[in-house]
């Protein structure tokens, strides 16, 4: 399951913060996850809740923000929302999109105590 990997991934980045600012204890972690980013959020909740068991995110709130797909049309310039990925431009059905949003998987803010 990739989203147990992923979940290690952010807690592992978390610590590392956390200790660069010698702190013992992560109180809050900001998520931002897009909807395009190929991550089941119930898995990765699941995954998350295990991860943390025993690190210094144990009793962390976690704050998720599911961020909406946009993409930009390469042919006319049309920004729109993306429902899915390979979705075609709602303009002129060209299919040479690049998605500019939601894709993101980022720790956005940490708070450490
Ligand atoms: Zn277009």
């Amino acid at each position: 399951m990739h989203e147990v990997s992923i979940a290690q991934g952010i807690v592992e980045l978390v610590e590392k913060q956390a200790k660069a600012h010698q702190a013992s204890v992560v109180e809050e972690v900001e998520l931002e996850i897009g909807r395009l980013a190929g991550i089941e959020l119930y898995s990765f909740v699941f995954a998350m809740e295990s991860v943390v068991k025993d690190t210094i995110l144990a009793k962390a709130r976690i704050i998720r923000h599911d961020i909406d797909g946009e993409g930009r049309c390469g042919d006319c310039g049309n920004v729109f929302p993306v429902q899915q990925l390979f979705d075609p431009c709602l303009q002129c059905g060209s299919y040479a999109v690049k998605l500019v949003k939601g894709t993101e998987l980022r720790v956005k803010s940490i708070v450490v105590k």
